[in-house]
Order: structure tokens, then C-alpha cells, then sequence
């Protein structure tokens, strides 16, 4: 569908004014229905006049652009003024009431009072000059502090989007976010059933921190110590289960195996000059690195 759609009013003639600017506004919200009308397929032609210095050439603008163009639909985007409250679009034809009411429907589901799809009764140029069906809309009134505080915070970018799904009877579809795929540690199992190696966890985890695998002294096989048993088993040259086995739990019992490697980090110099002197001590020959 071909769909001229322009921003009411221009700086040279300006439309409202209240809490906030009418063509300020306009300009921000009508951007957006046109992105959106173009991401779900439809031809748009921008027909938003530039600076005129009267409103009749501010009219004629949009309307013999969207006449010449040929489209099928024209879209005027305005703001409300007077002190009323919520959305209202206007329509003179059959064809453009379908689209009225369907575009108001949309605003009022942002949250805003639905004021209903109105006919035209005070004449308007573009509404009568337009060879085809056009609506003008008019999302909320920006001398009416509730209906601005909505607006700013549902957003004009959300607005225009909702105008433009109306319009076009179809919803954006966002691709989905595809979750990052964020490497974690395997579950700890729920029954390691460390009584079989004759270690119950506290004993595991004393040992493991004995040997410089900082453990939290959980008293509970959680995922801490499963990563702490799998990098002893790596620096061991283990089988890497992760899990306590008969294999494992004789090496963590063997005070003789060898220490690769001792983890003073957090320690101060004072404690970790003291873990090394102990390890060598016990015949061992730490490097602190
Ligand atoms: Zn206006």
C-alpha cells in the first residue's frame, strides 16, 4: 500500500503550543509511524511541507503531493490542544473511518482516553482536497498534563509504532534476542554420595583448601568444590571427572602427592610468606609467582 504521511503544521506556521510544541512533537512521532509503515512493507512518501509562510501553502503541500504520488492512504499527524484529555482521530470518508477507528483503538490501547474516531464537521482542507481516504490524528492534547506525562512515557517511538500496526492490520514482529550462551559450571550432582569414599564433604573441602583450592567450608558438595575437585584432578593428572572417585579420594588422602600448585591470592604477604614457609617445612618447594 502507497501511504503519504506527513508532520502537521511547519515552523513558519506552527500548530499549538501548551506543555508542550505541536510540531516538536508531531515531528518526532510522525518519523516513526513512516519507519514502521516501511518495516512492515508498505511504500511511503514523506509529504511534510518545510518552513511556509502561510497555512494555506502548508496545506496544499501534503495533499497535491499525496494526490500526485497517487496514494492510497494520507496520514496527518498532529497533537491536540484545548484542554481536553486522550486520542481522537478524524475522517471524512468510509474508507477513511475504517482507518480512524482502527488507529484511534490503537493510541487508546498505549493507555490514553478514547475519544473515538470523529467525522469531520469543521471543513478541513486536507480531509476534503485528498483523492484518497485520509485520517488526522491527534494522539493526545499537549495542554493537558496527564495525557503529556503519558505520552513522555510511553514515547513517541512506541506511538508511531502502534499508529502504523493499526494502519496496517499487521504487528512489527522483533526478532527475538538470542540468549548469549554463557559458560557454567556443571551442576553439582544431587547425591554425590561422598560416604562411599569415606570423605564426607567438610573433610573434602578441608583438604581440598589444605592443598590451596580455596574452598568456602560449606560442609556441602555444591558447585565450588566440584571445581576445585576437577582442577586437582587436572593438576593431579586424574581422571577429570569432577566428581569425588575412589581414585581422587586416595590421592587427597596421600600427603606425599605432590602440590602443583598453592593459592595464595587474597592472602596478605605476611600469611602468604607463612603458608610457604610450612609447605617448605614439609618437604615441599613452593615458587611464589
Ligand atoms: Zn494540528
Amino acid at each position: 500500500m502507497k501511504i503519504a504521511v506527513r508532520g502537521g503544521h511547519n515552523p513558519g506556521v506552527p500548530g499549538a503550543n501548551g506543555l508542550l510544541n505541536e510540531v516538536i512533537e508531531d515531528r518526532k512521532y510522525y518519523k516513526s509511524v513512516i519507519k514502521y509503515l516501511q518495516v512492515l512493507g508498505h511504500e511511503v512518501l514523506d509529504v511534510t511541507p518545510g518552513n511556509t509562510f502561510s497555512s494555506a501553502q502548508d496545506l496544499t503541500y501534503g495533499v497535491s503531493k499525496a494526490n500526485e504520488w497517487g496514494a492510497d492512504l494520507m496520514v496527518s499527524c498532529h497533537v491536540n490542544a484545548g484542554g481536553g484529555q486522550g486520542a481522537e482521530v478524524i475522517y471524512i470518508s468510509n474508507k477513511g473511518k475504517e482507518y480512524a477507528e482502527k488507529v484511534v483503538n490503537a493510541i487508546a490501547s498505549l493507555g490514553f482516553h478514547n475519544r473515538g474516531a470523529k467525522a469531520d464537521t469543521r471543513g478541513l482542507y486536507e480531509l476534503r482536497h485528498s483523492n484518497m481516504p485520509c485520517i488526522i490524528v491527534e494522539p493526545f492534547f499537549l495542554d493537558t498534563q496527564s495525557d503529556v506525562d503519558l505520552y513522555l512515557h510511553v514515547g513517541y517511538d512506541r506511538l508511531g509504532e502502534a499508529i502504523a500496526e493499526a494502519i496496517s492490520g499487521k504487528m512489527i514482529e522483533i526478532e527475538p534476542v538470542k540468549p548469549v550462551a554463557v559458560p557454567q559450571p556443571a551442576p553439582a550432582p544431587a547425591d554425590p554420595n561422598l560416604a562411599d569414599y569415606g570423605m564426607p564433604a567438610t573433610e573434602l573441602q578441608w583438604k581440598l583448601n589444605w592443598r590451596g583450592y580455596g574452598v568456602a567450608q560449606t560442609g556441602r558438595w555444591d558447585v565450588q568444590t566440584q571445581a576445585a575437585v576437577l582442577r586437582f584432578q587436572q593438576d593431579a593428572k586424574l581422571h577429570p571427572t569432577s566428581y569425588l572417585n575412589v581414585e581422587t579420594a586416595k590421592a587427597l588422602n596421600n600427603y606425599d602427592f605432590k602440590v602443583h600448585k598453592v593459592s595464595v591470592e587474597g592472602l596478605d604477604i605476611k600469611t602468604a610468606s607463612k603458608v610457604v614457609e610450612i609447605l617448605k617445612n614439609n618437604g615441599y618447594n613452593p615458587a611464589m609467582d
